[in-house]
């Protein structure tokens, strides 16, 4: 199928996900992007990953990785990195408590565009996916839902957010996509804003690929003057990689 390409007539996005660096693996690219076209985003983590350093404490590995997080969000133009507080990495489960969490925050960042992880079993690309981005992915669907109808979760009316029916998109990322955006322009941006991940990355096994091995694998598009490769030394430095890098999303109109 022919992707169309992402819409570009919105103000702010809302980018919603279980871990830190999960926005990091492709995203980020997408939202520098829009930062740079002066588009205003910010981040929802649901956890600190705190569960994701076989090395580390969860105590201490929940500081490590906020402050990771918040690193690579600058990279990619964002100051505003938001965490939820009582949901613990590696165990979330789907539900009123977490639906209402998420709810809150899109009433009060009252964004256009909403941009989460895909909740289905296996990625596009036949990857299994993880319980919790499955749950965050499916709860974001509903909380979109429940944050524009004043009658769900009527005690955030009492902390005075009103209702926000107006996220007009709703993307999930891993899915088999629909929109597509060029971002060529911003792979660099993306490459520094998952280096920032540093501890994590260091603590990864050594055959894990690092940063911009991984982004080429995940954004790059076959467009370049080596038919066989879809590759070129489109730097002229003599290193051979894609002429151009797509980030791509499963896009609905509500
Ligand atoms: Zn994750």
């Amino acid at each position: 199928m022919e992707l169309l390409p992402f819409p570009t007539d919105w103000r702010s996005a809302l980018v919603v996900v279980a871990h830190p660096d999960d926005i990091e693996y492709g995203t980020a690219a997408a939202v520098a992007a829009w930062t740079a076209a002066g588009k205003e985003v910010t981040y929802l983590l649901v956890t600190r990953g705190e569960a994701g350093i076989d090395t580390m404490p969860p105590e201490e590995a929940a500081e490590v990785r906020e402050q990771e997080e918040r690193a690579g969000a600058r990279e990619v133009g964002v100051d505003d990195v938001r965490f939820l507080e009582g949901f613990a990495d590696g165990v979330l489960v789907g539900g009123l408590e977490l639906r209402r969490a998420l709810a809150r925050e899109i009433r009060r960042v009252r964004p256009d565009v909403v941009i989460t992880q895909t909740y289905a079993d296996r990625f596009a690309g036949g990857a299994l996916n993880q319980a919790d981005h499955r749950v965050v992915g499916r709860e974001v669907l509903d909380a979109v839902a429940a944050a524009g109808n004043r009658w769900i979760f009527r005690d955030l009316l009492h902390e005075g957010l009103d209702p926000w029916s107006g996220v007009r998109w709703l993307g999930w990322v891993g899915a088999d996509a629909t929109h597509a955006l060029d971002v060529t322009d911003h792979f660099e941006a993306a490459v520094r804003s998952l280096e920032a991940h540093r501890e994590y990355n260091a603590a990864l096994p050594d055959d894990f690929p690092a940063p911009r091995e991984l982004l080429t694998m995940i954004l790059g598009v076959d467009h370049g003057d080596d038919a066989a490769t879809g590759t070129a030394d489109v730097a002229g430095d003599g290193a051979d990689r894609p002429a151009r890098y797509r980030w791509t999303v499963d896009l609905v109109e509500r």
